[in-house]
């Protein structure tokens, strides 16, 4: 039966300027195709140099979250900076990374699963490693790979966490309950290669201290567990600078996570994360134009169907400058709010969006640090759809490094992976 057919709602974004040479800048791109649709900006520099110092950083193996930004620009830029674990939530993702990197570690990390992605992942890409959170999801993943310990199969139990300070709570939809994680490993034990015990404190958490107490949740679960286990996963949730937060860096986590880990005192076992936002976040951003201007109220071609959601009802606020390729540009500044292009009156981005008082239509706006869960949201809704994908060598817009032409586009190589 062909009746139904798959079909993708959005338009993939058209790559332009294939640049063997060296990339352009968002500003000449701007300058020379004066683009009216959104145009994504992509920093493979900015990307490969967040992932080589999280790998060399994180005291045990990194996995990318590959749901935050799936593109093949970014995957590339993510292995060029050293990652070679993914952790994979749909069997496309496992099959887009297998087909890209066949050396690659691939995980599949979502604890409720088609059992035609779990034979898939297994048996066709193979995939060991698989997360679950229920006695049905292990009993799932066994029958549908026929596979126990002396295959390599990997298990992860999914441990539920007391609703914590992140900017996004994961805390609601997985996880088991302490004395059910507990029961999970022991019963998974003897079909596991590998048993690892996973957590997940939220999306853009700030606080390291969440990781401790997670921390010691897992090894007090592992101790009611009576087993041994090779992994501890600590997810994602590892945050970056917008223009309202400042995150303590990166090394606060890790010393952190370093200590609750080594306090647990559990030999043989690993430290697994899972980061997303903090290795792409920086590394993308949007063009938008301007199409009117009504007092302190810009409409313009992208918005929160598009690769701004976070821009709207969540409230983050993104950096942003204006681009005019010609013609003075006012040195005042002034606080804006963005409307998108749909007719929802939901589309719209308080911001305040700081630019020139001089705004006007026909301008372009740069918005950044959205590599990260921007352009893997955008629908189709009221056709607007149509964007282009540009890779260019300019840095983040915020951040240590930001406006700072990464090392590697002076001539030099990045350092090998550890
Ligand atoms: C989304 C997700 C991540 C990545 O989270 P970030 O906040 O982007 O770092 C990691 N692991 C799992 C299981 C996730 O669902």
């Amino acid at each position: 039966m062909d009746l139904i057919r798959a079909r993708a709602a959005v338009a993939p974004l058209r790559r332009e300027f294939d640049t063997a040479t060296a990339l352009p800048s968002v500003d000449a791109l701007v300058a020379v195709t004066r683009p009216e649709e959104p145009m994504h900006c992509l920093r493979p520099a900015t990307i490969a140099a967040a992932a080589s110092a999280f790998v060399q950083g994180f005291p045990g193996e990194t996995l990318y979250a590959v749901k935050c930004n799936p593109e093949p620009a970014v995957l590339r830029a993510l292995w060029e900076g050293g990652v070679r674990h993914f952790d994979c939530a749909s069997a496309a993702e496992v099959a887009l990374v297998r087909t890209m990197f066949p050396e690659a570690g691939i995980h599949f990390m979502h604890p409720v699963k088609a059992r035609s992605a779990i034979r898939e992942a297994w048996q066709r890409h193979g995939v060991q490693d698989f997360v679950l959170d229920t006695a049905e999801e292990l009993a799932k993943i066994l029958a549908e790979t026929g596979a126990g310990a002396d295959q390599g199969l990997g298990l992860f139990v999914r441990l539920a966490l007391p609703k914590g300070v992140a900017r996004y709570d994961l805390s609601g939809k997985f996880g088991a309950e302490a004395e059910e994680a507990a029961a999970l490993l022991r019963a998974a034990r003897p079909h596991a290669a590998r048993l690892g015990l996973h957590f997940h404190v939220g999306s853009q958490c700030l606080d390291p201290l969440a990781w401790r107490r997670a921390m010691e949740l897992a090894g007090s679960v592992i101790r009611a567990a009576g087993v041994p286990v090779e992994v501890v996963d600590v997810g994602g949730g590892f945050p970056v600078a917008y223009p309202d937060v400042t995150p303590p860096p990166l090394g606060a986590f890790f010393a952190e996570i370093e200590a609750a880990f080594e306090a647990l005192d559990l030999p043989g076992a690993m430290l697994w994360a899972e980061p997303g936002r903090a290795l792409v976040a920086g590394g993308g951003s949007v063009v938008v134009q301007v199409q009117q201007r009504r007092g302190s109220d810009l409409y313009v071609n992208d918005g929160v169907y598009g690769a701004l959601s976070d821009a709207g009802a969540p409230g983050f606020q993104f950096p942003c400058r204006l681009v005019r390729p010609e013609g003075e540009v006012s040195g005042t500044l002034q606080g804006f709010a963005l409307y998108g292009p749909t007719c929802d009156s939901a589309d719209r981005m308080a911001g305040p969006f700081w630019l020139p008082e001089d705004v006007r239509e026909g301008d372009w706006i740069e918005i950044g640090q959205l590599g990260a869960y921007g352009a893997c949201l955008r629908t189709a809704f009221n056709g607007f759809d149509r964007a282009r994908l540009v890779e260019v060598r300019d840095g983040p817009m915020l951040g240590e490094e930001a406006g700072e032409v990464p090392e590697r586009m002076a001539g030099e190589t990045l350092r090998p992976a550890a």
